[in-house]
C-alpha cells in the first residue's frame, strides 16, 4: 500500500478527497491559523478542516489564498471543509449559516460541509439544508459528523443524498469498527477527528514500539494506521515541526499484524462527548 500525501479517496458522489489534511481546532484565528495553514499546505497538504465554531474561517480563508499564489496552487488543487455549528441547525438557519462561513472563507465554494453534531429534532432539517446548497452547486459534497450507526439509519430512512462523509472521534483507543463496517457498507467514508486523541495516546507502548522499528514517532504510526485501515484523517498541530512530523508516513508500511496490534488497543474511550448523549 504505497500512498502519497496528496493521495486521495473516490465519496460516493465522484469527488475525490485527499486522505490526509490538517485540523484547526481550537487554533486562534488570525495569526496563528494562517501560519499553520500556510506550514501545511507548503508541506504538501491539500486538505484543511475547519468549522464555524472553530471561529477561525477567515484566517483559513487568507491563508488559503496566500498558499495558493506562493505555491502555484489552483482552487481545485485544495480542498476545504466546514461545518454547520448545533446552534444554527434546522433548514432556514443551515441556509444562512452555510452563507456565513462561505463569507467567511471569501471561497466561491465549499468542498465539503458537515452537520457538526446530530442535534435532535433537527438534524434532519439542517440535511435538507444540505442537500439544496450541494443542489445550486455551492458545495462539492456533504456529510455528517458525529453520527452513530442509528443516526446514519435515522437520516438515511429520509435523504435524498447519502452524506460522502462521517466524521467522528477515532483513534486506537476508539477505533470505531462497527461504525466503519457500517458506514463503508453504505458507501460513507469515515473520517478521523482526535486522531491523536488529542495528544492523548502518544505515550503507549505499543506504538512506540511499533515506531522504533521504522524509526517514527508514536503519531506517524497512528496516522499510517488510518490511513491503512482505509480512514480520512485530519490531525492537528500549530508546530511546523510537527506538521510536517505528522505527513512523514509515506515511507514505511505496517504489517498485518502490527494493523492488528493497534486495532487490539481498543478500548472504545472517548475524550470527546459521546453522540448520544451531549448536550450544546
Ligand atoms: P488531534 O488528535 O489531532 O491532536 C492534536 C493535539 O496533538 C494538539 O495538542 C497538538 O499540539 C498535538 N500534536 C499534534 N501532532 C503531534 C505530534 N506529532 N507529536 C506530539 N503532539 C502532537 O486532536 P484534534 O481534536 O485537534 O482533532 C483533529 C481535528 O479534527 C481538529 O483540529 C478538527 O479539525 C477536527 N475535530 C472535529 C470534531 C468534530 O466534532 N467534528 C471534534 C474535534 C476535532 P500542537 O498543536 O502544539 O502540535
Amino acid at each position: 500500500m504505497a500512498f502519497h500525501l496528496q493521495d486521495t479517496v473516490t465519496l460516493n458522489n465522484g469527488v475525490k478527497m485527499p486522505r490526509f489534511g490538517l485540523g484547526v481546532y481550537k487554533v486562534q484565528e488570525g495569526e496563528e491559523v494562517i501560519h499553520a495553514v500556510k506550514s501545511a499546505i507548503r508541506a504538501g497538504y491539500r486538505s484543511i478542516d475547519t468549522a464555524a465554531l472553530y471561529n477561525n474561517e477567515e484566517g483559513v480563508g487568507q491563508a488559503v489564498r496566500e498558499a495558493m499564489t506562493e505555491n502555484g496552487l489552483t482552487r481545485d488543487q485544495l480542498f476545504i471543509t466546514s461545518k454547520v455549528w448545533n446552534s444554527e441547525q434546522g433548514y432556514e438557519k443551515t441556509l444562512q449559516a452555510f452563507e456565513t462561513s462561505l463569507n467567511k472563507l471569501g471561497l466561491d465554494y465549499i468542498d465539503l460541509f458537515l452537520v457538526h453534531w446530530p442535534v435532535k429534532g433537527k438534524y434532519k432539517d439542517t440535511w435538507r439544508a444540505l442537500e439544496k446548497i450541494y443542489e445550486e452547486g455551492k458545495v462539492r459534497a456533504i456529510g455528517v459528523s458525529n453520527f452513530q450507526i442509528h443516526h446514519l439509519e435515522d437520516l438515511l430512512g429520509e435523504a435524498k443524498i447519502v452524506p460522502a462523509v462521517n466524521q467522528v472521534e477515532l483513534h486506537p483507543l476508539l477505533s470505531q469498527k462497527e461504525l466503519l463496517n457500517y458506514a463503508t457498507g453504505k458507501g460513507i467514508y469515515l473520517e478521523a477527528w482526535a486522531p491523536l486523541g488529542q495528544g492523548r495516546v502518544l505515550d503507549d507502548e505499543t506504538l512506540k514500539a511499533i515506531g522504533s522499528k521504522y524509526g517514527k514517532t508514536p503519531a506517524q504510526v497512528i496516522l499510517r494506521w488510518d490511513l491503512q485501515v482505509g480512514i480520512i484523517t485530519i490531525p492537528k498541530s500549530v508546530n511546523e515541526q510537527r506538521i510536517i512530523e505528522n505527513a512523514d508516513i509515506f515511507n514505511f508500511e505496517l504489517s498485518a499484524e502490527e494493523i492488528a496490534q493497534i486495532d487490539g488497543l481498543n478500548k472504545n474511550q472517548r475524550f470527546g462527548p459521546d453522540p448520544d448523549t451531549f448536550d450544546f
